[in-house]
C-alpha cells in the first residue's frame, strides 16, 4: 500500500514490486508501486495542505505534533528496529540506535518549531522592519535506501516544523520504515492531506516529483549524478533544491596521535553499515613512520568483527544492500589489487553466512595511492584504503584531492596542528580525535560535489522557510 494524503492505498495502476530481505535474498514484502496518477493525488493533496490550516497552526502547536511523533516512533521502536534491519540488512543494534536517533530527531525538531527566528532590522527610514519566516511549501523528499528511517526523519521532521506540506520518496530498496513513519505522523496529528508516501522507480516517481511546478522544496539524498540530475529536473521552476551526496573522507593519522586507539576506532567509521554510508572513512592517511604498524593493528581489529545475520544480537556488520552492490565492491577491490594495492585482509563471502544473502568480509587495501580508482570514487561498500603521507602539507593536499567534501577526521596530539589541519580540509563535517560526524544538533553537510545546504541543527530550518521582508511605515 501507498500513502496518499495520510490515506493507505494501492497504487492507482493496482502495480507492485518486490522489497528484499538481503541477509537471505527472499522476498520480504510486496510493495504498491506509485505512479503518475498517484504523484498527481500526492501532490494535489499537499497543494491543498498549504492552503490549509497546517502552515497558520502556531509553531508552538506544531511543535507539540512532532514531540507525539517521537512518542509514537518509540511506542513501536522495536516494530521500527526489526522491519529495518531485515529491510537494510543492519545488525538488530545498529537498527535500535537509529530509531531511537529517528525519534530524536522529532524531539530537536518539536523544540526548534517555535525557535526559528526572524528579526528586526534597524533601517534608516522611519519605521519598523521586520525579517519573517514563512514556510516555503510543498517539499518533495527523496531518500537513500542506507539509512532509511533516520534520513526520512532528517527531512521530515523540520519540513514539518516549519508548516510544510511533504510528499516522501523512499529508496526501492527499502520503502517499508517510511510507510509506518507515514502511519505515526498520521495518529500523531498531522493533517492527512499533508502527508503523502510513494515507493516506487527513483526516475519516474522522482522526475514527476522534482519537474512539477506544485514542488517548492526538494531535499535529496543520494548519489552526487542523481542530485546534478535534479537540479537540472527542477531548474525551470526554481525549486529551493538541498543535496546531501557521496563521500570519500579522508581519516588522517599523525604519528604523534594515540595512533593505537586510531586504529580501532577507525574500522567502525569505515565498515560501519557495511561501508554504505556516505561518511565512511575511507581512505585511512596514514604518516609514513607508523604506516606498517598501524595497518596491522587495523587489519587485526578488522578480521575480528563477526559479520553475520541482521536480527543476531552478536552481529557487528550485516549484508551489504543488494547483489549488485556487492558486485560493485568486489570490482573496486579487484581494481585497487591490479593498480599494485595489497588486500591485506577481507574482500571473501564470510563462512558461517546464508549463501544467498549478500554478505562481505570488510577489505583492507594497503599501499594505496590517492591516484588510484578505489582512492578516489565512492565505492559504497566495505573497503578501506590506506594511503600512507610524509608530512603535514602532504597529508593536508591528499586528503583535499578529491571531488568530494563530506566529512572526516584528524588525530594528533598537537593543538596548533589540529587547529592548522582542521581549517585547511575542505569538507563539511569534520571530527578531531574522533569519528562521529552526525549530532542532531549540528549542521550536518558537504563541500564540493558532496553537497547543497546543510541538514539537522537550526541551520535545517532555514532550508524549509523562505524569508519575507516588511517594512512598516511610520509616517
Ligand atoms: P540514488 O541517488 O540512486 O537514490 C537515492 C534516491 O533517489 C532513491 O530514493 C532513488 O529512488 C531516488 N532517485 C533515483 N533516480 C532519481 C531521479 N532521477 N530523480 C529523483 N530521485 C531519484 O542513491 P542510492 O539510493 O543508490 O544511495 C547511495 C548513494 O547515496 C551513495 O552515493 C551515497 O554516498 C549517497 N548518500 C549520501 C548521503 C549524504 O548524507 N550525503 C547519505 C546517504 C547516501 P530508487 O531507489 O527508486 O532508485
Amino acid at each position: 500500500m501507498l500513502l496518499i494524503a495520510g490515506t493507505r492505498r494501492p497504487a492507482a495502476s493496482g502495480r507492485t514490486f518486490e522489497v528484499l530481505e538481503p541477509a537471505t535474498g527472499s522476498v520480504l514484502a510486496e510493495v504498491a508501486e506509485a505512479g503518475a496518477a498517484d504523484i498527481d493525488a500526492a501532490l494535489d493533496a499537499a497543494t491543498r495542505a498549504f492552503a490549509g490550516p497546517w502552515p497558520r497552526t502556531p509553531a508552538t502547536e506544531r511543535g507539540r505534533v512532532l514531540a507525539r511523533v517521537a512518542a509514537g516512533i518509540r511506542a513501536r521502536a522495536e516494530e521500527f528496529a526489526v522491519l529495518e534491519a531485515r529491510n537494510a540488512g543492519k545488525p538488530i543494534g545498529d537498527a535500535r540506535w537509529e530509531v531511537e536517533a529517528a525519534a530524536s530527531t522529532f524531539e530537536y525538531f518539536a523544540g526548534a518549531a517555535n525557535k526559528h527566528l526572524g528579526a528586526v532590522i534597524p533601517v534608516s527610514e522611519p519605521g519598523l522592519d521586520v525579517v519573517l519566516r514563512e514556510p516555503v511549501g510543498v517539499c518533495a523528499l527523496i531518500v537513500p535506501w542506507n539509512f532509511p528511517l533516520l534520513i526520512t526523519s532528517w527531512k521530515t521532521a523540520p519540513a514539518l516544523a516549519a508548516g510544510n506540506p511533504i510528499v516522501i520518496k523512499p529508496a526501492s530498496l527499502t520503502p517499508l520504515t517510511a510507510l509506518l513513519l507515514g502511519e505515526v505522523l498520521i495518529d500523531a496529528g498531522v493533517p492527512g492531506d499533508a502527508v503523502s508516501v510513494l515507493p516506487g522507480p527513483g526516475r519516474s516517481i522522482g522526475d514527476g516529483l522534482t519537474g512539477d511546478p506544485r514542488v517548492a522544496k526538494i531535499s535529496f539524498t543520494g548519489e552526487t549524478a542523481t542530485g546534478a540530475h535534479i537540479l537540472r529536473t527542477s531548474s525551470d521552476n526554481i525549486a529551493r533544491v538541498s543535496l546531501e551526496l557521496g563521500g570519500k573522507s579522508a581519516s588522517v593519522v599523525f604519528a604523534d596521535a594515540d595512533w593505537e586507539r586510531a586504529a580501532d576506532e577507525t574500522v567502525m567509521a569505515v565498515f560501519g553499515n557495511t561501508g554504505q554510508d556516505c561518511c565512511a572513512r575511507s581512505r585511512i592517511l596514514v604518516q609514513a613512520s607508523i604506516h606498517d604498524e598501524f595497518v596491522a593493528r587495523f587489519a587485526a581489529a578488522t578480521a575480528a568483527r563477526t559479520v553475520g545475520a541482521p536480527l543476531d544480537e552478536t552481529t557487528e556488520l550485516g549484508p551489504m544492500i543488494s547483489a549488485r552492490q556487492r558486485e560493485i565492491a568486489l570490482e573496486y577491490i579487484g581494481l585497487g589489487t591490479a593498480a599494485g594495492a595489497e588486500l591485506v585482509t577481507g574482500g571473501g563471502v564470510p563462512a558461517g553466512c546464508d549463501p544467498h544473502g549478500f554478505f562481505l568480509s570488510p577489505a583492507v587495501l594497503a599501499g594505496v595511492d590517492n591516484s588510484m580508482r578505489v582512492a578516489r570514487e565512492e565505492i559504497f561498500g566495505p573497503v578501506a584504503s590506506i594511503i600512507p603521507f610524509r608530512d603535514e602539507g602532504e597529508a593536508i593536499d591528499i586528503a583535499n584531492d578529491t571531488p568530494y567534501g563530506l566529512s572526516g577526521s584528524l588525530w594528533t596530539r598537537d593543538l596548533g596542528r589540529g587547529i592548522r589541519v582542521a581549517r585547511a580540509l575542505r569538507t563539511g563535517v569534520l571530527s578531531v580525535n574522533s569519528n562521529k560526524s552526525v549530532r542532531t544538533e549540528t549542521p550536518f553537510g558537504g563541500y564540493k560535489h558532496s553537497g547543497l545546504g546543510r541538514e539537522l541543527g537550526p541551520q535545517a530550518m532555514d532550508h524549509y522557510t523562505e524569508i519575507k521582508n516588511v517594512f512598516f511605515s511610520s509616517e
